[in-house]
């Protein structure tokens, strides 16, 4: 097997091109026309929102849409920019058709987001510097570039920020046969040898997302080193997997702390999202938009009205009898 280094692992992994990234068909098929479009009536993308879960591939396709235009990308985001100085500053290093990344776009300030409306719509920035009777705008030209925005919660975007996004995508969780090549070709990359089998159990361990196998990879990729294995077999994936508490749906510890707290602690829920966040010692942020939209996609919980409840699932996952079993 090959050893790279960690960093040297991460750059090949990622897709260079839109035909390397697999899955996320919709979504390519409208970036393959925009592209085409662009490059015929040679102007830049039209500016782009991704969101979804985190570890999907928002960034990868920020380099690749870079790439495929010949273009340089930038990376910045939301918290970064907290002052229009600083907006301003990166945008003035952009050069025509350059990709601006900015991610968790849903935490710009709200004067800084103002800052970025013109900017995106006409390529140009009014600046106001000086206070008081000196206070005067100046205005920045900028060249014609494509924001390329990321987010986890599109639900906190305002509207007027959204809107100016030529084209808004939502990345869903990865369905297991795309998965299964995920695997295999990051495993490829990194020669490692494994097979069809074992391949296909990390892809059902990995909640649905490219980051996670490689995460899991380059665990079992130190398991075997360490065990001697040359290949890398279904048993090799059980006990490398074992000792790093992933179970046999994916579910981490975290994952099972969040059922074990709302069914043992709130009886099954409704429970709100702060509560449920102190008594599991996560930040609810991270609880909100890591941990359950897969607790939610897989069944385990559903959010209601009242707060978060347990299902039928969660019981059979814990293998504890649902209140409507248990005897009084
Ligand atoms: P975050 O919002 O947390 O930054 P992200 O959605 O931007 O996450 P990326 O950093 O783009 O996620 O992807 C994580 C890693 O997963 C990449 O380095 C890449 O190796 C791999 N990856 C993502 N999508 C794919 C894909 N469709 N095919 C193959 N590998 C992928």
């Amino acid at each position: 097997m090959a050893q790279p280094t960690d960093s040297l692992f991460e750059e090949n992994l990622r897709p260079q091109k839109l035909d390397d990234f697999l899955g996320q068909e919709k979504i390519k098929e409208r970036l393959y026309i925009l592209v085409q479009a662009a490059k015929i009536k040679k102007e830049p993308l039209p500016h782009l929102l991704f969101s979804g879960p985190p570890g999907l591939g928002k960034t990868t396709l920020a380099h690749i849409l870079s790439k495929e235009m010949n273009a340089s990308l930038k990376i910045t985001s939301g918290p970064a920019l907290d002052k229009a100085a600083n907006l301003a500053g990166i945008l003035t290093t952009l050069e025509s058709f350059d990709f601006l990344f900015i991610d968790e776009i849903h935490r710009l300030s709200r004067p800084v987001e103002e800052y970025l409306y013109p900017a995106m719509e006409d390529f140009r920035m009014d600046i106001l510097i000086d206070q008081g009777p000196n206070a005067r705008s100046i205005r920045l030209n900028l060249p014609k570039f494509t924001l390329v925005g990321a987010t986890t919660r599109v639900g906190l975007l305002t509207e007027p920020l959204r809107s100016r996004f030529g084209l808004i995508n939502r990345l869903e969780y990865y369905k297991l046969e795309e998965l299964v090549k995920i695997v295999q070709r990051s495993s490829r990359i990194l020669e490692m040898e494994i097979n069809e089998v074992a391949a296909r159990e990390v892809a059902k361990r990995c909640r649905g997302t490219p980051r996670t196998v490689n995460h899991l990879l380059k665990w079992i990729r130190d398991y075997a080193y360490a065990k001697g294995h040359q290949k890398i077999s279904l048993n090799v994936v059980n006990d490398a997997l074992a000792m790093i508490e992933i179970d046999e749906d994916g579910l981490d510890e975290m994952d099972k702390k969040i059922l074990e707290t709302i069914v043992y602690k709130f009886e099954g829920g409704p429970v709100g999202l702060q509560s449920l966040a102190v008594a599991v010692g996560e930040d609810p942020g991270t609880l909100e938009e890591v941990h359950e939209p897969y607790l939610i996609m897989e069944g385990y919980i559903k959010r209601t009205p009242q707060g978060r409840v347990v299902t039928t699932r969660a019981y059979e996952k814990l293998k504890v009898a649902p209140p409507s079993a248990q005897v009084e």
